[in-house]
């Protein structure tokens, strides 16, 4: 063994530097993705107030995430960051403006991973925590189970002194009027964007090379008997290791869920060695093959960024320490 030594260790030496010096560069990156949901995004039916309103929305979410990071924070933090935004922004389906289910109420999903770890925590069909995904990370932290539901899930959010509203503070007119339409014509295709705009996740890569992702949801419009999608679900809606990247999906989420989407992607690129795009796509073909419609985001532990979507548009924005900083709406 002492040979050994003898021989190699002067060959590390020569080596080492340089593979130093290259980790380090790709150290100081940071990189965030957003999304605000994924559909049927018409250029026609969008009013240019309402276009300028959801890119100043995914705008504010998308620097609140960067600057986290361009200060040397964690992922961790800049997801939340960004989600946060979203969440009390009523455009989105999330947090304040979240859609309803059929019985007009408003029932919450959200979850949060960490890549350095694993760890992951996720709250299902909450209806009085303001920020579901502040309840995720609270559920990460505690460390106990990763997935809490309904009441004890609000129990657990009010012993640890998360904030709380009246169900209503999330109802939305906008919401009221797309559950009146979708009771009205019964529309219970899953198929029909118009039902499920605007879930928000975001995706991280901090300049300590750590990934976070996390992803925040009112589900469906007319979702009933307790149905939960995707995106409390580790795995299918949202996941991180930093062996591979970190994803948060929005879509039709029972296809989510069985095509383990967020979970697939990461282990295309750990191992067949895809890059982040060409994992996405192929989830994406897969979702859409199944029948389901949607989109995600992604970022690899190198900090390179992905958009895929099978939907006319995704709401979406990324920012990156190269000085990426864009968003956008539809597919073109
Ligand atoms: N994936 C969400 C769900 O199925 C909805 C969406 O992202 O549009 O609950």
């Amino acid at each position: 063994m002492k040979h050994l030594l003898r021989i190699f260790l002067p060959l590390f030496a020569i080596l080492l530097p340089t593979a130093i010096a290259a980790h380090e560069v790709e150290q100081s990156d940071w990189s965030i993705a957003i999304h605000g949901g994924a559909g049927t995004i018409a250029r026609e039916s969008m009013t240019p107030e309402r276009e300028a309103a959801y890119n100043a929305a995914l705008q504010g979410a998308l620097d609140a995430g960067a600057a986290v990071l361009a200060e040397g924070g964690t992922a961790e933090d800049a997801v939340i960051a960004a989600i946060t935004l979203l969440e009390d922004d009523p455009l989105f389906n999330a947090g304040r403006g979240a859609v309803l289910t059929w019985e007009g109420r408003v029932s919450l999903d959200s979850s949060l991973m960490l890549g350095h770890d694993l760890s992951a925590g996720a709250a299902a069909g909450v209806s009085n925590v303001r920020h579901p995904i502040l309840l995720a990370q609270e559920v990460m932290r505690d460390g106990r189970h990763v997935l809490l539901s309904g009441e004890g899930a609000e129990i657990f959010a009010a012993d640890r002194g998360l904030e709380q509203v009246e169900e209503e503070w999330f109802i939305t007119p906008r919401r009221l009027e797309s559950l009146e339409r979708f009771r009205a014509n019964a529309i219970a295709t899953l198929e029909d964007d118009e039902h499920r705009y605007g879930t928000v996740g975001a995706v991280a890569r901090d300049t300590h090379g750590n990934l976070a992702a996390g992803t925040s949801t009112g589900g469906m419009t007319g979702k009933r008997w307790g149905r939960i999608g995707d995106s409390p679900l580790i795995g299918a809606g949202t996941y991180a290791d930093n062996r591979a990247c970190a994803v948060s999906a929005t879509g039709t989420g029972e296809y989510f869920i069985r095509a383990s989407v967020a979970r697939a992607i990461c282990d295309l690129m750990r191992l067949s060695g895809m890059g982040p795009q060409e994992a996405a796509d192929n989830l994406m073909t897969e979702v859409l093959e199944l029948g389901g419609t949607g989109g995600v985001i992604v970022v690899s532990n190198m900090g390179q960024t992905a958009f895929s979507f099978n939907t006319s548009g995704m709401y979406r924005g990324r920012a990156d320490s190269t000085g990426v900083n864009e968003v956008a709406i539809y597919g073109d």
